[in-house]
């Protein structure tokens, strides 16, 4: 059964047991709550206390009242006196006529109105279902997800960080303001722009600031939306989006997540998916629709433009493409300056400091921490957010919340400490790695502690990895492990390194299959490059080498996890006593910062590593 109907079902049925329940409580209300024994009975009418009593048809039962207006049952045995002692009391009597108490008349005049509730219901479900196909329809139009904000009230001012594509979009305001300056000279105005970017950067807060610096009214759907309709309806709801688009022209449309329905037609698993077909169908007919300068301007947004289907960026579709990519550091600060506007910091929040930190964040990350920090301050009773929640706020967002109340024994304490201390070291004395930012032997989300290491602008920009790079992290990585090793012997070593010891074999199997960085097998890619399942397009990488190869490739993956393990081992070994000082720091104090480290290392006699 569709979901929307199981929904309406469910929903039935909660009414009719409210209305069950109500009706129930009704019938009981009036009735009596207590119950006296029958010689209690007799004692308070013969104290006068009892004002009138209400004898059930068939003498077994009676309903009285007090003097006070209380209400009480009380069962009567056969006593012929009864009658008699009311009656000297002057006790009101009544005998009611029907046999009203009989408890399957209760039950079957409680139960009657809900069952030919359910009776109705069922029928107008019935109806409804077996109805003409334009019934659904309209039951998923009454219910339109399209949303339209008269003014998004957010301005150009209020996204910061992405310089560039602010600037190709401040061309599709200027469309949107002075159409008829376009017009005049014969120029076609691009119907659509497609924001392609990580999740978080800004594509939908730039959509709506283009609507506000144009003042003009902004529609909305996501493409997810239209895939969880029912059949046809995903076709209707695009009609239906153009129509009111037309209506309030000039104006702009967005679809979020497009690639929900762009896909590369008659690709995925399972066969295609004619309702999402159909949806796209309806999309591309109606862009293709509207000519000239409506002053409809689609923007639509995805972070997977590698799937989209040819069709939507041809020509008079999606034909620009605007990049919305992660903030650089520059980039951060505006964004962290923007969001900082309306919280109370304390002097000593350095943004710079946290831009410097924070590389790999999106906007939304940036404005989340901000939050975060604030929250936490309000948590402590602080009238202002100081730079210990904005820390405490980066450790949360990169990693989980803290579990402080894990209680850790101190076997365990040690061992962790030991653990992340040799990650830390081996990284810091690797000729050309990322400095180390801070330690922590905190558990947070699955990890028992944490090391966190800076990595440089550079690398993040260029995406490129150089060889001896590659050869230190799995150093590192292996560091904790050997650390273990070292201190608690072979038998002792933990599970808590299996995480570091699949980064390892990922890097060692890339390097030679991927980036060609082995000396025996030389510089060729083996195996095509692995898509991701739900691509649509391969579905699993194919092996083209031959059965020696893969031999040779596991050996060579193997040499150079044993090099990288040599390699941290005798630093950990020559640096031995610095490996003790820094877990001994760790167990006290639980974190030890970047400048902690620094001093460390600087007032102990330390041997670099090796090169490679
Ligand atoms: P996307 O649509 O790319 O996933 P959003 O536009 O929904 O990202 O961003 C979510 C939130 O993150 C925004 O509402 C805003 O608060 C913040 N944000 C993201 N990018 C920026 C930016 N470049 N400048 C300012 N705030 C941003
Ligand atoms: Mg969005
Ligand atoms: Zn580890």
């Amino acid at each position: 059964m569709n979901k929307r109907w199981r929904n309406a079902g469910l929903y039935a049925l909660m009414v009719v047991i409210l209305i069950f329940l109500a009706t129930t409580v009704l019938d009981r209300q009036p009735q009596t709550t207590a119950s006296w024994p029958y010689s209690q009975f007799i004692d308070k009418v013969e104290a006068g206390q009892v004002e009138k009593v209400n004898i059930s048809a068939d003498r077994s039962r009676a309903q009285v009242m007090t003097g006070d207006g209380q209400r009480v049952l009380v069962n009567l045995p056969p006593d012929p006196q009864l009658l008699n002692t009311l009656q000297t009391n002057s006790v009101d009597i009544a005998v009611s006529p029907t046999t009203e108490d009989s408890p399957w008349v209760r039950v079957l005049s409680t139960l009657l109105i809900p069952f030919l509730l359910l009776v109705v219901l069922f029928f107008v479900l019935r109806r409804a279902q077996s109805g003409p196909g334009s019934q659904a329809m309209n039951f998923g139009k009454s219910r339109a997800r399209v949303q339209m904000e008269p003014q998004t009230q957010i301005t150009f001012g209020d996204v910061a960080g992405i310089e560039q594509a602010k600037l190709e979009l401040a061309e599709v305001v200027d469309f949107l303001k002075n159409a008829d300056r376009f017009t005049a000279v014969g120029a076609k105005i691009p119907k659509g722009v497609l924001l392609v970017g990580p999740p978080g950067t800004g594509k939908t807060l730039l959509a709506k600031a283009v609507a506000g610096e144009a003042g003009v009214p902004f529609f909305s759907i996501s493409g997810s939306e239209f895939v969880e309709m029912f059949v046809g309806v995903g076709a209707s709801r695009v009609r239906d989006l153009f129509e009111q688009a037309k209506a309030n022209a000039p104006c702009i449309v967005f679809i979020d997540e497009i690639d929900a329905v762009g896909r590369q037609r008659g690709a995925g698993l399972g066969g295609g998916n004619d309702e999402r077909e159909q949806t796209l169908n309806q999309l591309l007919t109606e862009m293709d629709g509207f000519e000239g300068n409506t002053g409809i301007i689609i923007i639509a947004a995805t972070n997977r433009p590698d799937v989209l289907d040819a069709a939507l960026l041809r020509p008079g579709r999606f034909d620009r493409q605007v990049v919305v990519d992660r903030p650089d550091y520059a980039g951060r600060l505006e964004i962290l300056n923007v969001h900082a506007r309306g919280k109370t910091l304390s002097q000593d929040v350095d943004l710079e400091k946290i831009a410097r930190r924070t590389p790999g964040f999106t906007g939304a990350d940036l404005a989340n921490l901000l939050n975060e920090a604030a929250i936490l301050a309000a948590r402590r009773n602080l009238t202002e957010v100081s730079m210990d929640e904005v820390n405490d706020a980066i450790d949360r967002v990169m990693a989980g919340p803290e579990k402080k109340d894990r209680v850790m024994s101190e076997k365990r304490k040690s061992l962790v400490a030991f653990h992340e201390a040799g990650h830390a070291l081996v990284g810091a004395l690797m000729p050309d790695y990322d400095p180390v930012q801070k330690i922590s032997i905190i558990p947070r989300g699955q990890a028992g502690g944490l090391t966190w290491f800076t990595p440089s602008e550079d690398r993040m920009d260029s995406g490129l990895y150089s060889r001896s790079y590659l050869q230190n992290q799995m150093a590192v990585a292996l560091g904790g492990r050997i650390a273990e090793e070292l201190i608690f012997g072979e038998e002792e070593v933990t599970t808590g390194a299996s995480n570091d010891l699949q980064q390892v074999a990922r890097v060692a199997r890339q390097m030679v299959t991927r980036f060609g960085m082995s000396d025996r097998l030389g510089p060729v890619a083996l195996g095509r490059a692995q898509g991701g399942m739900f691509l649509g397009r391969d579905i699993m990488a194919e092996r083209d080498f031959s059965e020696e190869t893969a031999a040779a490739i596991d050996d060579e993956v193997r040499n150079l996890v044993d090099q990288a393990y040599r390699r941290a081992k005798s630093v950990l070994m020559e640096n031995r006593s610095v490996l003790d000082t820094l877990a001994a720091m760790l167990v006290e104090r639980e974190t030890v910062d970047s400048e902690e480290l620094q001093d460390l290392l600087a007032t102990s006699d330390v041997k670099m590593a090796t090169i490679a």
